[in-house]
């Protein structure tokens, strides 16, 4: 299909699917109240974990931090513990700087114009299409990996859906789709559902169920199922590590990370570059100053980030004495303590 025929098919697509959404959307929790504050916070959780596993974290984060004025204000370690188990600190760290810049910029309210929304940080084209359609009804295209799969399927569009180019166009062809609607959020919302549930990744698409199949060229042509295109991934780095939980009575020892970087401020096990042996992690303990009355081996176990695979060997070791610890990265930190917050790829080796 050339780029005109496209955009006619586009364009035929509104009705059947905003009906079909209208009797089968999803009660979510940001849809039930859909502020600019918590469609922002939705669409920030939403990026890379799924609608399941948010639906808690953002029920109590926009609990206890319900506006801009309050996020601005949260300390760091309340704002981590909210994320706690999320992923991806820097949305949060993020959210709060964009808070920051709203309380000087847009008197602590996100603005309802579209380059104003991009200009904070952490809102991208993506999160900016969504808060403009869904909380301020602009007509803002909101084109993700879901939008580009549906799109591709729909056309019959062979072309590499990771293409800069291809994503250019899409956001053009349904900026025009959404200038005619008088339901731009419904719309980008409506394409998001039937991507999530009906036109699904990983597997063949449910098309029996489609509003719009008969509009479908991926059905017609019977590539639908072959597509998306997507260039091969770059290969994951990986990194082998050492990790030591070191516990006293009811606590744990915890190291701080840098502020900056992957897991940015987050209280982590101590652990050292490569697989050491039972002795070599005597003597690595040893010169932080720890002398364990028992240590041996737990286990091993891999956690995996966008870029880099994570290899972890771990040990365990119990003091008989509190320690002297090194210097103020370092601290002892109880179950019930919340302002240590823990990223999960450390928190799931307590299972070991
Ligand atoms: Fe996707 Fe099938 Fe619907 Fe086409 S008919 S949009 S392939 S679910």
């Amino acid at each position: 299909m050339n780029e005109t025929n496209q955009l006619a098919r586009l364009r035929e697509i509104p009705a059947p699917l905003l009906a079909w959404y209208d009797r089968v959307k999803r009660s979510l929790p940001w849809r039930e109240l859909p502020t600019p504050y918590r469609v922002w916070i939705s669409e920030i959780m939403l990026q890379q974990t799924r609608v399941e596993a948010v639906k808690p974290y953002f029920e109590r984060f926009v609990a206890d931090i319900p506006d801009i004025p309050a996020l601005a204000a949260v300390e760091d370690a309340i704002l981590l513990k909210h994320w706690e188990g999320l992923g991806y600190y820097s949305r949060a760290r993020n959210l709060k700087k964009a808070a920051l810049q709203a309380m000087e910029r847009f008197d602590g309210q996100l603005p309802a114009d579209y380059p104003q929304l991009l200009s904070l940080t952490g809102i991208g084209e993506y999160t900016a299409g969504a808060i403009g359609s869904i909380a301020f009804g602009l007509p803002t295209p909101a084109v993700d990996g879901n939008v580009l799969r549906v799109t591709a399927r729909l056309l019959a569009d062979e072309t590499d859906i990771l293409s800069p180019a291809l994503k250019k166009l899409r956001r053009q062809q349904l900026l025009s789709v959404l200038e005619e609607l008088s339901r731009p959020g419904d719309f980008n919302q409506a394409l998001m559902e039937l991507g999530a549930c009906v036109c699904i990744p990983n597997g063949a698409p449910l098309c029996e169920r489609c509003p719009v199949s008969h509009l479908c060229e991926g059905v017609k042509t019977g590539i639908a199922a072959a597509l998306p295109k997507k260039s091969p991934k770059k290969s994951r780095k990986m990194q082998q590590m050492t990790v030591a939980i070191v516990t006293y009575q009811a606590e744990t020892l915890r190291h701080h990370r840098p502020e900056t970087g992957l897991l940015a401020g987050l209280w982590e096990f101590p652990h050292t570059e490569g697989f050491l042996s039972q002795s070599e992690v005597g003597a690595w303990l040893s010169s932080l100053g720890l002398s364990p009355a028992r240590l041996w081996q737990a286990g091993e176990a891999t956690h995996i980030f966008t870029h880099i695979e994570w290899k972890m060997r771990v040990y365990r070791a119990t003091l008989a004495a509190p320690p002297a610890l090194p210097d103020s990265n370092y601290r002892m930190v109880g179950e019930d303590e919340e302002d240590a917050p823990m990223p999960t790829a450390f928190s799931k080796l307590l299972a070991l």
